[in-house]
C-alpha cells in the first residue's frame, strides 16, 4: 500500500482537526454552579442619555434598546459602567452642564430602583453590591474634552463617581490624539501627561479606547497604574482604527491592564466592517433627514432606531461567536489577565452581532468560554475579576499618593 494511503485516515483527521478545532461539551451543571454566582461586568454601556433626552424606562423590559433592569437580570450582570458623552453639536460651555445631568441621571437611577440598583465607586462596593444580589452601576465618561482642559472638574468628576475617563472620543482633543482624527500632539501633549498622572493620583482609571497608537504609548509611559481599554476590539480580525493591533494589546498587557471586548458587528468582522463604511455617510444622511422632520416628535426615537436597523442589515451576518474568537486571541497573545467585556451596548445601536442582541445574552459568552475549553478560573477572570483587579490598583496607587 501507498504509505499516503495508509496515512489516509490520519490527514483526514488532522484535515478535521484543522477546520473545526474540538470544542468541549457544556457540563450543564458546572455551568449552572457558575452563574450562581459569577461577577459579570460590563465596562461600557451607554443609555443614561435615552434615560435624560427620551424618557426611556430603565425599569420595564423595552424593545428598543439594548440595556434595562429586567434584561441585565436575565444576563445575570453584576456591574455596568454606564459612560457619558457630550453630543456632537454641543458646544464646550455645555460640557460641564451636560456631565452633570447625565451623572445625576445615573445617582437617580439607583435611588427609582433600591431594589436592584446601588451606585458603586469603589472594586469593594461592586463585591458587596453583587453579593446583596444587587447590579452595581458605575459612571464614566467618554472623552477628555469633557473635562474643559481643567483639572479642579477632573477633580470634581472623580468626587461626583465618575472612575474612568476615555482620554479622547472620536475627535482630537486639545492634548490627546484620536485614533480617529488628525494627530496634532504625536500622542500626549505634556498637559495630557499631567492629566493621566491627576488620574492616577486621585484613583481614576485612564481608558484608552478611541485614543491612537502614540497617545496609547504615551499614556503606558506616563500611567503608574494598569490602563483598561473600556471599548475596544482586535484589529486581527477587523482592521478599523477603533481596534487594537497585536503590539497594542502586548504594551497593554506588559503594563496590567485590560482590553474590554466592543460587540459592534463591524470592528468584529472585516467585511461587516467595509459594508458598514460603505453605508455610513447614506445612513447619517437619512438620519438627519428624518430629524429635521421630527425634532420634536416623541417617535422620532424609534424612526431612528428603524433607519440604523435597515442600515445594520445590509451587513453580512456575523455570528455573537466572533466575541469569543476576539477574547480567544488575546488570551492566546497575552494569557487571559488581560480581557473582559465593554459591549458598548446603546451605543452601536442595531450594530449587534446574532446571538448578542442586548445584555441579556451574556450566559452565551459563558457557555462559550466553556465549550472553547477555558477554566472556571479564567472564565472568572474574564467576565469581571480583571476589571476588580484593575480598579484595586488603581485604588493602591491613589492610596500611596496622597
Ligand atoms: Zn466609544
Amino acid at each position: 500500500m501507498h504509505p499516503l494511503v495508509r496515512l489516509g485516515p490520519a490527514l483526514l483527521l488532522l484535515t478535521f482537526a484543522i477546520s473545526a478545532p474540538a470544542q468541549t461539551p457544556v457540563d450543564e451543571q458546572r455551568f449552572a454552579r457558575l452563574m450562581d454566582d459569577i461577577l459579570i461586568v460590563d465596562t461600557h454601556i451607554d443609555t443614561p442619555r435615552y434615560i435624560l433626552d427620551e424618557g426611556y424606562d430603565f425599569g420595564i423590559e423595552n424593545k428598543t434598546r439594548e440595556t434595562d433592569i429586567p434584561r441585565l437580570r436575565r444576563g445575570r450582570v453584576g456591574a455596568v459602567f454606564f459612560g457619558m458623552p457630550a453630543p456632537a453639536s454641543l458646544a464646550p460651555a455645555h460640557f460641564v452642564e451636560s456631565i452633570l445631568d447625565q451623572l445625576d441621571t445615573i445617582h437617580e437611577m439607583a435611588r427609582h430602583y433600591p431594589d436592584d440598583l446601588e451606585f458603586a465607586r469603589t472594586a469593594a462596593d461592586i463585591e458587596r453590591i453583587h453579593k446583596a444580589g444587587k447590579i452595581a452601576i458605575l459612571a464614566s465618561i467618554e472623552g477628555g474634552r469633557l473635562m474643559v482642559d481643567d483639572l479642579h472638574i477632573l477633580r470634581d468628576y472623580y468626587r461626583l463617581g465618575v472612575l474612568y475617563m476615555t482620554l479622547s472620543h472620536f475627535g482630537t482633543n486639545n492634548w490627546a490624539d484620536s485614533s480617529t482624527d488628525v494627530a496634532v500632539h504625536g500622542g500626549l501633549s505634556d498637559f495630557g501627561r499631567d492629566v493621566v498622572r491627576e488620574m492616577n493620583r486621585i484613583g481614576m482609571m485612564v481608558d484608552i479606547s478611541h485614543v491612537s497608537d502614540e497617545t496609547i504609548l504615551d499614556t503606558l509611559e506616563t500611567t503608574r497604574a494598569p490602563v483598561i481599554a473600556s471599548h475596544s476590539s482586535v484589529k486581527a480580525f477587523s482592521n478599523t482604527p477603533r481596534n487594537l493591533s497585536d503590539a497594542m494589546i502586548r504594551a497593554i498587557a506588559a503594563n496590567g491592564g485590560v482590553i474590554f471586548i466592543n460587540f459592534h458587528a463591524g470592528y468584529l468582522n472585516q467585511r461587516a466592517l467595509e459594508v458598514y463604511e460603505k453605508n455610513q455617510s447614506a445612513r447619517d444622511r437619512d438620519l438627519a433627514a428624518m430629524w429635521a422632520q421630527h425634532r420634536n416628535d416623541p417617535a422620532g426615537p424609534d424612526l431612528d432606531l428603524a433607519i440604523r436597523a435597515r442600515y445594520a442589515k445590509k451587513m453580512p451576518p456575523v455570528s455573537y461567536e466572533a466575541i469569543l474568537d476576539h477574547i480567544d486571541h488575546i488570551v492566546k497573545l497575552v494569557g487571559p489577565d488581560h480581557v473582559g467585556f465593554g459591549s458598548d451596548f446603546d451605543g452601536i445601536s442595531a450594530m449587534v452581532p446574532e446571538g448578542m442582541e442586548d445584555v441579556s445574552k451574556y450566559p452565551s459568552l459563558i457557555r462559550g468560554m466553556m465549550r472553547k475549553g477555558y477554566s472556571d478560573e479564567d472564565i472568572r477572570k474574564i467576565a469581571g475579576e480583571n476589571l476588580l483587579r484593575v480598579m484595586r490598583q488603581c485604588e493602591k496607587v491613589a492610596a500611596e499618593s496622597r
